[in-house]
């Protein structure tokens, strides 16, 4: 059977992966590349860019592939949008797997921008020593952003830290008191993140919720209108529906 291509890179795509391959579905999980020592799921795996649309429609040819999965993170709006392109020209039928956001509860102050490049303008006037959690590759965005110390934590160091910020080289997940630890050992004032959602990287809304701090939260960008499933249990039933088809 031509197998699955299963867009990945998060916690989802690998238990996806893992319920695919028990299954007895053949999946090829693709990685961007990213993260230099990645936790990788079962069955096969690729691994890199396509070369944009036009490369990713040659590969669902070159590998007859008979579906596609876009289980990337909830910032990877580039792959997702190229998935739906390639996927549309080559008649490739494709389901998305996207965990709900974060929502705000009680006790939270949230500073809900659109971009990063919002998220970098509003800081100086929300705190003095920023926790940001917002990636690696995104780093960049808050380079030149006055009068704010920038305490970085990401699983790979950044290209280029900003002058003067601190590095903090971890991988969830982290408990809340990892994270108290962590907020309470920097003196930090505003907590930086994307609305990534899932449970592996939430422990740190509920520090900051428990010591008062506001947080400034990245809001997504729109997602492409495919079917798409919340949890990884819940795509592998739709994947099953797709093959059969
Ligand atoms: P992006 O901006 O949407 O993608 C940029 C380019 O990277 C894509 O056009 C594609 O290159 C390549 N790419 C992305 N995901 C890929 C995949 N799963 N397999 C093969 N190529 C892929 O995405 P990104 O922000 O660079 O994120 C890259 C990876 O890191 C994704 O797997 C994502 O799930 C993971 N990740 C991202 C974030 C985040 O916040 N952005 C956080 C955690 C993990 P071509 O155009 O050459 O095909």
């Amino acid at each position: 059977m031509a197998p699955v291509l299963l867009l990945g890179g998060t916690s989802d795509a690998r238990a996806l992966a893992t319920l695919l391959v028990e299954g007895g579905v053949e999946v090829v999980s693709s990685l961007a590349g990213r993260v230099r020592e990645p936790l990788l799921p079962p069955g096969q795996i690729r691994i890199g860019g396509f070369g944009g649309v036009d490369g990713l429609r040659e590969y669902l040819r070159d590998n007859d592939i008979r579906l596609v999965v876009d289980a990337t993170h909830p910032f990877a709006t580039q792959m997702s949008w190229h998935a739906h392109e390639a996927c549309a020209a080559e008649s490739v039928p494709l389901i998305g797997v996207r965990r709900p956001p974060w929502e705000p509860t009680t006790g939270d102050d949230w500073r809900r921008v659109p971009t990063l490049a919002a998220a970098a303008e509003l800081l100086p006037h929300v705190g003095r020593r920023a926790l940001l959690t917002t990636g690696r590759q995104e780093v960049a965005a808050f380079a030149d952003v006055p009068g704010v110390h920038l305490v970085i934590r990401a699983i790979d160091p950044p290209e280029r830290l900003p002058a003067g910020a601190e590095l903090v080289l971890a991988r969830g997940p982290f408990t809340v008191e990892d994270e108290l630890t962590l907020l309470r050992e920097h003196v930090i004032d505003v907590l930086v993140t994307k609305n990534s959602g899932g449970t592996m990287t939430s422990a740190k809304l509920d520090a900051a919720r428990a010591l008062g701090l506001p947080v400034v939260m990245v809001d997504r960008a729109p997602y492409p209108p495919v079917p798409t499933a919340a949890t990884a249990r819940a795509a592998a039933a739709l994947v099953s529906i797709a093959l059969q088809g």
